[in-house]
């Protein structure tokens, strides 16, 4: 069965989404910890990074390299990374702008509308 994020690329499923290329796909983290957390996504669905073939992991790195700069850029934040992959089964890297209210772990609420304006403000 597809992934979650595979039907979100596919666009079974809605995102807010902040890029796309070939292999790669970005749309905002619906659970985010910041005001602008991203979750950076392979095409190709495999479970783990480190799966992935040379060329996929090569992409999926210089698309969280493109992302974090540009988001960096926007919204003057240092971006910050993780890699998980404990409750989706499907590669994925998190960045999230930092600001002075995170906390590790800890989620925010956000409208509708404040996701259609992050992800309007950070589409590249
Ligand atoms: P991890 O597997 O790295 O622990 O976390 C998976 C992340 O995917 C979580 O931060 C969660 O909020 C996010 N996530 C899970 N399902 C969806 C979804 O349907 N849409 C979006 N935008 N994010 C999701």
């Amino acid at each position: 069965m597809a992934s979650i994020f595979s039907k979100i690329i596919a666009g079974e499923i809605p995102s807010y989404k902040i890029y796309e290329d070939d292999k790669t796909y970005a749309f905002l983290d619906i659970n985010p910890e910041t005001k602008g957390h991203t979750l950076v996504v392979p095409k190709v669905e495999v479970d783990k990074i480190y799966e992935l073939s040379d060329d996929d992991y090569f992409a999926l790195w210089a698309s969280v390299k493109k992302i974090s700069r540009h988001i960096e850029d926007v919204t003057g934040r240092r971006v910050v990374m993780k890699v998980i992959g404990t409750d989706v089964p499907h590669a994925h890297v998190h960045l999230m702008p930092l600001d002075e209210s995170w906390e590790y772990g800890k989620t925010l609420s956000l409208t509708e509308d404040e996701f259609k304006t992050i992800a309007e403000k950070l589409a590249l």
